[in-house]
């Protein structure tokens, strides 16, 4: 059968009824790819796998939660929608609503955003309002306007934001046969953790997490794909806007990973949830080993993320030479978004063209060196 997004194919696990409209551009069904090659360069045994969210129709995961958010907003009767976003947030809601026929609004910081993002919003008709203050500054005044003008807002304290996210944990459970580990990812407005936890959490058996039943014979799930544990959570954050690690909202957050360059996330007690009851923990790591870390996984995987994206994988390589993860794990590493998004900075930290005349022998000579 064909595959026609992520509300049709989960629809008994997320609050749509037969007669809602589905808005989709068939999102998620993303690929869950092996590492093949990094986990010998690192020298450890555990098992990888990146989910490349990349791949969905905007090109970053913010299109699952988005699916259910419009979907849930024309339900609804609405006429537009707004979002304060550091990018990917407004391309997706910019794309949804294109789909949907109707408005929207989104308020983006100055200055810091990807190129690819802004192109998007454009290119879907959105109205871009750039503002002059960050993404904190947004988020709070898209909730001040939507409260009292007729616009639904659907960043992710839109509750339906995060029952579409957490259908990734459903994909990864149904790909693996069970659960991994490990569960990797970065974290700025802390949904898309929260998320995971919740698609992980229900598909455990609540009455008994070990119960040895959940698959096939457990009275509680008699039909659903079910694990038989939830993975440990790892939230991973730039140094400079790191608010997990500090214990505290961050004033001014900076990074180079402009799309978790966030102070106040709004998912703060869903995400401490989901690290504590999970036995995890959130780490901390520099612009130079995030751009590491996106290098190490386009040069050696043929995988392109963006430098948000790969902050997850540089958090885990830390965790894995500082002899945090057990031996022999299964890691799932989530990958936000394409590297595509941001050409800019993966153009600054890559060797130029080489520039020769258009001849046999200049370019022969080329290659022989470089083979
Ligand atoms: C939105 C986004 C994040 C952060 O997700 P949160 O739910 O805000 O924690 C990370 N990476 C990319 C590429 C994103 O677009």
């Amino acid at each position: 059968m064909r595959y026609s997004g992520l509300i049709e194919k989960y629809r008994d696990r997320l609050p749509v009824t037969a007669s809602t409209p589905v808005i989709s551009l068939g999102e998620g069904n993303t690929p869950l790819i092996e590492l093949r090659n990094l986990p010998a360069i690192l020298g450890t045994d555990v098992q990888m796998f990146v989910k490349f969210e990349g791949l969905n129709p905007t090109g970053s995961f913010k299109d699952r939660g988005m699916t259910m958010a419009v979907t849930k907003a024309v339900e609804a009767g609405s006429k537009a929608i707004i979002c304060a976003s550091t990018g990917n947030t407004s391309a997706a809601a910019a794309a949804y609503a294109a789909r949907a026929g109707i408005g929207c609004f989104v308020l983006i910081p100055e200055g810091k955003i990807a190129l690819g993002k802004l192109a998007q919003a454009m290119m879907h008709g959105s109205t871009v309002i750039q503002i002059q203050g960050n993404f904190d500054d947004g988020m709070r005044l898209v909730q001040e306007l939507s409260s009292d003008m007729p616009v639904a807002l659907v960043n992710s304290v839109n509750p339906y934001r995060l029952q579409g996210q957490k259908t990734i944990s459903f994909e990864i459970i149904e790909a693996l046969g069970d659960a991994p580990d490990y569960h990797v990812l970065p974290v700025g407005n802390a949904g898309n953790i929260s998320g995971h936890w919740m698609g992980y959490s229900e598909s455990v058996c609540q009455q008994t997490e070990a119960c040895g039943l959940c698959h096939g014979a457990c009275p509680y799930h008699p039909a659903k794909p079910i694990a038989t544990k939830r993975p440990i959570m790892i939230g991973n954050q730039a140094a400079g806007a790191a608010p997990f690690l500090r214990g505290e909202m961050v004033k001014n957050p900076e990074t180079i990973a402009t799309a978790i360059r966030i102070g106040h996330p709004m998912s703060w007690n869903l995400a401490w949830a989901a690290v504590r009851e999970s036995g995890g923990w959130f780490n901390e790591c520099t612009d130079q080993e995030i751009l590491a870390a996106q290098a190490l996984l386009a040069r050696h995987e043929g995988v392109f993320c963006e430098p948000s994206s790969a902050t997850g994988f540089a958090g885990l390589i830390k965790d894995i030479q500082a002899g945090r993860i057990k031996a022999g794990s299964r890691i799932v590493i989530t990958l936000t978004g394409h590297g595509l998004k941001d050409p800019d900075t993966a153009i600054a930290q890559s060797s130029k063209p080489h520039l020769v005349a258009a001849e046999r022998g200049a370019i022969g000579d080329l290659i022989s060196k470089h083979l």
